[in-house]
């Protein structure tokens, strides 16, 4: 059985339309990968150090691979896109930024890998794009669903609407 995963896509540095799609269609292209659906692409104000406001968007896809093996794949791509990571400085600009945002109904506690991603209910440039793909979806550890999260979010940050999907 494949698994069914949600990755949050972000750019904020270039051509960041340019850089969420060929972000896309390097993830098609792992293999045992599908993706299958896109949500609609938001332009939402940036977090901490960054200057530029992000494009932002969600995709679901089913995928062979387990977590681990996943995340692999797409810190590859991030680093083939040539996004530099600056030491010392957390929410710095980026070429792309991939993150595993639900991975079935796990939850991993890993060092390297948390899953669901720590910030997703904080996050409306997340939940509102999420809301978009399983609205009905249930977090496993919050025991929430993406709707009622994101009726509940206290994320003021401006985030509006660049493509409906
Ligand atoms: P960031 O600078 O926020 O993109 O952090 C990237 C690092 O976060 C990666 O090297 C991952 O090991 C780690 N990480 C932990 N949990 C996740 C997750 N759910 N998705 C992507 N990266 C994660």
């Amino acid at each position: 059985m494949p698994h069914r995963a949600f990755i949050g896509i972000g750019s904020n540095l270039g051509d960041r339309k340019a850089n969420y799609f060929e972000a896309i269609d390097r993830i098609q292209k792992i293999p045992g990968t599908r993706v299958l659906k896109q949500s609609s692409l938001y332009e939402s104000e940036p977090l901490g150090d960054a200057k530029t406001w992000f494009v932002n968007g969600v995709i679901e896809l089913e995928t062979e691979y387990g977590p681990d093996e996943l995340l692999k794949r797409l810190l590859q791509i991030e680093t083939t896109m040539g996004r530099k990571r600056v030491s010392g400085k957390r929410w710095g600009s980026r070429i792309i930024d991939l993150d595993i945002l639900l991975f079935d109904s796990e939850i991993i506690n890993k060092r390297n890998l948390k899953v669901p991603h720590p910030e997703l209910q904080n996050r409306r440039f997340v939940l509102l794009p999420l809301s978009e793909l399983a609205p009905q979806l249930v977090h496993p550890k919050l025991a929430a669903s993406v709707s009622a999260l994101l009726a509940g979010l206290k994320d003021r940050k401006k985030i509006h609407l660049l493509r409906a999907g």
